[in-house]
């Protein structure tokens, strides 16, 4: 008997018919003897939905009040599955995140999950039952509910999976596992079988979103074991395991692990800054006491009594709350224009194999150059390079490097 967190994506859960197919799987899963605790999705589009009501009740919406609208979309499902579920005979119960409850920090739209009380759960597993739970969402210590960031339900699931010490977390989506990029973008991009939580976690964080980069970052601590497959068909999927279990050491000379795009970052240059101790952590400082992250930082070097420019990248949907804190310190810092661009995306090559092999930056430069892309920004760490791009070339960016890089596949992935 093997105990295991199912988690189901919003594609999986949109609509009836679709949310019995994910009951069959669950019915399944517990007919085999296993112990099953199932987190789901809204349904696909309805996080989107409710995001924009927020926006068009005002701009600068309380974070508060925005949790208590979103969170809403997982409740529905999860109400709904265990409906389903009790119609095919399955013993099973939804559990709101305060009920559990799932204790979080009081970052609203991005809180963290302090801990999660497992006794219901062990109870629940005794009894031989199912716990439904909507992911998305916990609670303050005071009481509010609070939701995790977009795609937080894989972060829910990881966290319930550590809690109640599973032994793999399963997360259902509308792909059969974790590619050598968005397979929706790049017909010949290749599933990866294997993983590290390394790779995933360098893969996630710069977009590729079948995973919400702190579901991966808590799985590689608490060393749990994740398994991404389709619940659309019964192909085997990606494990997304330790380096240690990983046998295959041929794996170590796979140069890049994949190549990962964000559209939702915005960019803003703040100009003419005075070139002077202070400036950048005065500018920074408020950005991170609203719970804004900074991702991409550029700053010009200016000549000696000269001013400078600073470029930075923020999620598109932090940019009215940005533009919001940065006018409010203007006089205070003393810089010249705010200008802000929607239309960019980041583009990354990640890879293990690049610690050990020089010019993989230099490879990328020339196979963008060769198609006439121009580079906004760049960053590095030590397995990934990051370009800032204009958005309008993103899919000829991602096709282009996946080429230049020989991740290509001969055949196209099934759909
Ligand atoms: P869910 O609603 O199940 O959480 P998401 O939309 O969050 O699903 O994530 C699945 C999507 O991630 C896929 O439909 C795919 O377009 C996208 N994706 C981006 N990069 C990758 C990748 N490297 N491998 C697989 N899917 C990827
Ligand atoms: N429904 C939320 C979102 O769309 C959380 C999730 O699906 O993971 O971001
Ligand atoms: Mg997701």
């Amino acid at each position: 008997m093997a105990r295991i967190v199912m988690k189901f994506g919003g594609t999986s859960m949109a609509g009836i018919e679709r949310i019995r197919h994910v009951a069959d799987l669950v019915k399944r899963e517990a007919e085999r003897g296993n112990q099953v605790a199932v987190v789901v999705s809204a349904m696909a589009g309805e996080t989107d939905r409710l995001v924009q009501l927020c926006r068009e009740a005002s701009s600068l919406y309380d974070r508060r009040e925005y949790d208590v609208v979103v969170a809403s979309g997982e409740q529905v499902t999860s109400g709904l599955l265990a409906i389903t579920l009790q119609g095919m005979g399955v013993n099973a119960r939804s559990y709101m995140g305060w009920q559990l409850p799932i204790h979080t920090s009081t970052a609203h739209a991005a809180a963290l999950i302090d801990r999660i009380d497992a006794k219901v759960l062990e109870k629940i597993f005794d009894d031989g039952g199912v716990a439904v739970i909507p992911g998305f969402q916990g609670v303050t210590e005071e009481g509010h509910v609070t939701t995790l960031g977009r795609g937080g339900s894989d972060t829910s699931a990881v966290a319930i999976a550590a809690a109640v010490k599973a032994d793999r977390c399963d997360i259902y989506t509308d792909v059969d596992g974790v590619y050598t990029t968005d397979p929706r973008i790049v017909p010949r991009a290749r599933k990866l079988p294997i993983v590290t939580y390394e790779e995933m976690l360098e893969l996630a964080s710069v977009g590729a979103k079948v995973l919400q980069t702190r579901s991966v970052g808590l799985a590689m601590r608490e060393n749990m074991p994740i398994q991404v497959l389709s619940s659309f068909d019964d192909r085997p999927g990606t494990m997304v395991v330790g380096d240690d279990a990983i046998e295959d050491k041929t794996m170590e000379r796979q140069l890049i692990t994949g190549i990962a795009y964000d559209k939702n970052e915005a960019r803003i240059t703040l100009t003419e800054l005075p070139d002077r101790p202070g400036t950048v952590a005065a500018i920074f400082t408020p950005l991170a006491e609203a719970n804004i992250n900074v991702d991409m930082i550029v700053q010009s070097t200016p000549r000696a009594g000269e001013r400078a420019d600073l470029t930075f990248t923020v999620p598109k949907a932090a940019l009215a709350h940005t533009t919001d804190v940065l006018e409010k310190i203007k006089d205070e810092i003393g810089y010249q224009d705010l200008l802000a661009n929607t239309n960019v995306c980041k583009v990354s090559v990640v890879g293990v194999g690049m610690r050990t092999n020089a010019g993989v930056a230099a490879q990328m430069f020339q196979a963008l150059a060769a198609r006439g892309i121009n580079i906004l920004a760049i960053t590095t760490s030590e397995i990934k390079v990051t370009v800032l791009i204009d958005e309008e070339y993103t899919e000829l960016a991602v096709r282009v490097l996946h080429t230049a890089y020989g991740l290509d596949a001969e055949e196209e992935a099934a759909e």
